[in-house]
């Protein structure tokens, strides 16, 4: 499928032939839609991540257990227990796989690997409890810029921005520019976090 991958991306095969490797996936479920934003802004696409137990946003998806399953099978699995839904992700899904930075020196080596799927409306609609990406931006500036300033595990926000511009369900102008106001939201949400430290330290400080 892949022949040459970029920088540090491996695919399925050349991630599969490393040994001593703990493998993991996780899987973009999308649409299309015709459905419309209060009545008037089309949504066009349907993204589904998740607010993870860690409190950042992800994937759906999980650890492998190579000795017993494939690593679709193993997806498959994750998905099941994460969502309740039996969804069929096979290896023509499968976009790219990469080495997991390990979080420390005595960590497993950890590859991730990272599927696409695309379903109907009806069967996305079926999956409950995952949050939609909002592609569009609202008056204020808001909606993807928002999202896309939170925090995302691993390399998830590559990935939705990688998928967008891949699958062309936004325009690189609009993801640019919401990207540029996304910038100013973190130095905000910077600035505040800089301001409830200084606040919390002076508490601190005085009991
Ligand atoms: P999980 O069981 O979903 O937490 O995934 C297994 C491992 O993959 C964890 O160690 C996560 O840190 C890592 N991980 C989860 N999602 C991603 C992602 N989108 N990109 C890279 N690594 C991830
Ligand atoms: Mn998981």
């Amino acid at each position: 499928m892949h022949d040459q991958m970029a920088n540090g991306q491996l695919s399925r095969a050349e991630a599969l032939a490393f040994s001593g490797y703990r493998h993991a996936c996780h899987v973009m479920l999308y649409s299309d839609t015709k459905s419309l934003l209060f009545g008037r802004t089309p949504i066009k696409h349907v993204i589904l991540m998740q607010m993870r137990f860690d409190g950042l946003l992800g994937f759906p998806g999980g650890f492998v257990n190579q000795s017993q399953e494939s690593l679709e099978a193993g997806l498959c699995r994750e998905l099941q227990e994460e969502l309740g839904v039996a969804l069929s992700i096979s290896e023509d899904d499968h976009v790219d796989a990469r080495h997991a930075p390990r979080t420390a020196p005595c960590s497993p080596r950890l590859i991730t690997h990272f599927y696409v799927k695309k379903l109907t409306e009806e069967q996305i609609k079926e999956v409950l409890g995952m949050v939609r990406v909002p592609l569009y931006t609202t008056k204020n500036g808001g909606g993807l810029s928002s999202f896309l300033s939170h925090a995302f595990i691993g390399n998830a926000r590559t990935q939705l921005l990688d998928s967008l511009l891949r699958l062309r369900l936004l325009a690189p102008e609009d993801l640019h520019k919401a990207l540029k106001h996304s910038m100013k939201t973190h130095a905000h949400s910077a600035g505040d976090l800089q301001a409830a430290l200084a606040l919390t330290a002076a508490k601190r400080d005085q009991s």
